[in-house]
């Protein structure tokens, strides 16, 4: 059979992997330049930085059994971040920390799972898993047509035909794939009440080393609610870079403005929570926005199939937030499909 799947991140990749290895042939549609989707790293001159996704866990034995063999290769490491709490309403935060949180809280994170970062970059995860699978980047997807028994699929300002397919698969956040089902499809008025919140990103290269003794910040009471020295992580360099992302409500307030105009406000916060230890000289200070960065609720269908329209959706939406689901939601597709039909 052939299948069409849009979008080249971990949900997709991981079942144009699975589709791929049963015999069948797929093809990936992707509208940006390369894959990875929410797991992507920025490069700059300076540093590479992890600006979406920032560590993976597991918590089902599936997904640990998927990541077991990717540890033992070395695409994967363990990470054993330092992490400290910020309480941002303090005048000072860094020196007014509290004794013994840093410790608890550590403990805390590592109880809940352990940390595993792919080596390098956040997307070389999905570049393995992209072998040997033919993908088209630069490809927007705009429309899909019923053909014969399957879809024609359409790409681009000028919907160009790019091709026929039996089955069509969507792994786009939740807005986007309701822009591209038909009406008929069976999941859509339950899909379409799915949202997700966004996250403002603030991605800093200081031109001074840093003098810091942690590795991340978990932040209450500020507009920032993570802050990590993502030259900490394996493989990632030794120039100093920081990741800060937003909360949700304070990201959402802004989320139509020009990020270039939230720099100021947010490499200010950021200096302040971290007792300016960025300096105000920096090689490199940009704001990137996730428009749908994690799904807003609990979503137990794993995924949506319409069997009757060869359609499918999968996503880390389908389930919860993390790339865990997003696998979780590719393979529950790939059984329903190799059951049923492969
Ligand atoms: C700021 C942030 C922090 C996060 N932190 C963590 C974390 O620490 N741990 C964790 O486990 N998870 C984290 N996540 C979530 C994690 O990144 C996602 O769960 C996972 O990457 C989702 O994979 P996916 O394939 O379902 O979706 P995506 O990665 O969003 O992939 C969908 C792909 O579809 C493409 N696409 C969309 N529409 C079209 C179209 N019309 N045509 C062609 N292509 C299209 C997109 O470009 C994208 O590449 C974070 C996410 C964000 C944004």
């Amino acid at each position: 059979m052939r299948f069409a799947i849009i979008g080249a991140g971990m949900a997709g990749l991981s079942l144009a992997s699975m589709l791929r290895q049963s015999g069948q042939t797929v093809e990936v549609f992707e509208k940006s330049r390369g894959v990875g989707g929410r797991m992507s790293t920025r490069h700059t001159p300076y540093a590479s930085i992890d600006h979406g996704c920032q560590f993976l866990g597991s918590r089902t034995p599936e997904f640990e059994k998927f990541l077991e063999p990717l540890l033992e290769m070395g695409l994967l490491e363990t990470w054993t971040p330092r992490i400290i709490h910020l309480n941002g309403e303090r005048k000072n935060p860094l020196k007014q920390m509290e004794p013994g949180l840093e410790r608890c809280l550590k403990d805390a994170a590592l109880l809940m799972e352990e940390m595993l970062v792919p080596v390098g970059d956040m997307n070389a995860l999905c570049k393995y898993l992209a072998t040997d699978v033919n993908i088209r980047f630069s490809t927007r997807i705009t429309h899909l047509c019923p053909s014969r028994s399957g879809w024609e699929v359409y790409a681009g300002d000028h919907n160009e035909a790019l091709g026929w397919y039996d089955w069509v698969i969507v792994t786009a956040p939740p807005a986007q794939a309701g822009e591209l089902l038909p009406g008929y499809f069976k999941h859509l008025a339950e899909i379409k009440k799915i949202g997700m919140n966004p996250c403002i990103a603030i991605l800093v290269v200081p031109s001074r080393p840093l003098d810091l003794d942690f590795d991340v910040a978990e932040i209450s009471n500020s507009i920032l609610n993570w802050i990590a020295l993502n030259h900490k992580k394996p493989g990632r360099g030794e120039h100093p870079a920081l990741i800060g992302h937003c909360d949700f409500r304070y990201s959402n307030q802004v989320l139509e403005q020009n990020p270039e105009d939230l720099k100021e406000q947010l490499i200010t916060e950021m200096n302040r929570l971290l007792g300016g230890a960025i300096g105000s000289d920096c090689h490199e200070v940009s704001v990137h926005r996730w428009r749908y960065a994690q799904s807003d609720g609990n979503n137990q269908a794993g995924c949506y199939v319409d069997r009757c329209h060869r359609l499918a959706v999968a996503g880390d939406w389908c389930l919860g937030g993390r790339v865990e689901d997003a696998w979780l939601s590719a393979n529950k597709t790939y059984q329903i499909l190799s059951n049923t039909l492969i």
